[in-house]
């Protein structure tokens, strides 16, 4: 309503306006070198306005004109940004799904759309990967380097390849440009603990790993690389006193005390281990000096007196029992231990083969074969299976994976 009242107060005082302007006496007249021009002054006002209106949208125009360029660019600008946003985003997905094609062909594209980014050269790195093409990855990575901003990720992928490559050393300095440009980094610090596992620098890859058993295995694996055998002792027994129950760190430093003839500590390292978690390697370490299976039964049995007990000490008992012999003790240790595995299956058929009797070792290697497995060092990383400890997965390579079990 109120518009309305506007609208009609407007129109009439454009009218009266108007009028009075068409209404006005008088002429105008213009003289210009031998040149007069004259009209009423109703006439003359209009043709003034027109002329005004002419030369401002002259003006507009040359503004335009001028503007022209720069409008263009933004223009082009602005429509690469859109195509160059839905290819990065296609090329997101097809890295996503594994497709290297697509990935390579969306990345392209939006390497020519945004321009040398460091998230176009990035993605078009990756993609070059994905597609197998590591040579084509390289050049982009190393361009990524040289940039201002996105230099670290140029490097990290460089480094990524050159791990893959096994090129350790190239790696290592690859790493130590990173430093400079992002010190301090979690990603720098988890890198150059893998480099220093794959180049078997233990010493150094323990030191750099956080508190666990990662750390624990890493020393232990220091501890079988140190030069003399007193850095050797410190280093396991800094493993064994991290986690008792682990028997290859209570093995390293037992062997280390061993070596240094301090036999009574050595049993005594093994022995607060077995009392933590029996393992057959303990066993075994604590019967070495025996000369004679006779000897071997007898330290033993020293070894587990007092003690609550276990499995695999009845298991020990029966197979020393039977070296030495002594098949009713054997036997009797065999019974006792509850263990189901094929170990037991295979000394059942040892003890019946001793005794002769054809059938009853038959039976039992029968047994054997459809028991479990006897247990063995197994990774919890990867499932890889292992006989004997090492500080490294042997098929993953990731530190302090290996559980017995
Ligand atoms: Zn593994």
């Amino acid at each position: 309503m109120r518009r309305a009242i506007w609208l009609v107060v407007a129109g009439a005082i454009a009218t009266a306006a108007t009028w009075y302007l068409a209404g006005l006496p008088g002429t105008v007249v213009l003289r210009v070198a031998r040149y007069t021009i004259s009209a009423a002054t109703p006439v003359a006002l209009l043709a003034t306005i027109l002329l005004l209106l002419v030369l401002y949208g002259v003006a507009r125009l040359v503004a335009v004109l001028f503007r022209l360029p720069t409008a263009w660019r933004n223009w082009r600008a602005g429509r690469n940004r859109a195509v160059g946003d839905l290819a990065v985003t296609r090329a997101l997905v097809a890295l996503a799904a594994g497709d290297g094609v697509a990935a390579r062909r969306e990345a392209r594209r939006a390497l020519r759309a945004l321009g040398p980014t460091p998230h176009s050269l990035q993605l078009a790195a990756e993609a070059e990967r994905l597609a197998g093409n590591e040579d084509a990855a390289a050049a982009l990575f190393r361009q990524l380097a040289e940039h201002k901003d996105g230099g670290f990720l140029g490097l990290r992928g460089l480094f990524r390849q050159a791990m893959a490559r096994q090129a350790w050393d190239e790696a290592a300095i690859l790493l130590a440009q990173a430093e400079g440009k992002q010190p301090g980094r979690l990603w720098l610090r988890d890198s150059r603990l893998r480099l220093a596992v794959h180049q078997e620098n233990w010493a150094g890859a323990a030191a750099l790993a956080e508190p666990g058993q990662a750390k624990t295995a890493l020393m232990i694996a220091a501890a079988g690389a140190a030069s003399n055998g007193n850095a050797a002792l410190q280093l396991a027994k800094q493993a064994w006193a991290e986690d008792k129950s682990q028997a290859p760190a209570a093995l390293a430093y037992a062997q280390a005390l061993r070596g240094a003839g301090r036999e009574r500590a050595a049993l005594d390292a093994v022995r607060e281990s077995w009392k933590a978690a029996p393992h057959p390697d303990l066993a075994t370490f604590a019967v070495a000096p025996g000369i004679d299976a006779a000897a071997r039964l007898k330290l033993f049995t020293l070894f587990v007196q007092g003690l609550p007990p276990h499995p695999e000490a009845q298991l020990a008992l029966a197979r020393l029992s039977f070296a030495a012999g002594s098949l009713g003790d054997a036997t009797y240790h065999l019974d006792a231990c509850g263990l189901d595995d094929r170990r037991v299956g295979l000394l059942r058929a040892d003890l019946a083969r001793a005794r002769g009797d054809g059938e009853a070792e038959k039976a039992a290697l029968r047994d054997a074969a459809s028991a479990p497995a006897a247990p063995a060092w197994g990774c919890t990383a990867c499932g890889a299976q292992t006989a004997a400890w090492q500080a490294t997965c042997p098929s993953c390579h990731a530190a302090g994976t290996l559980r017995w079990g």
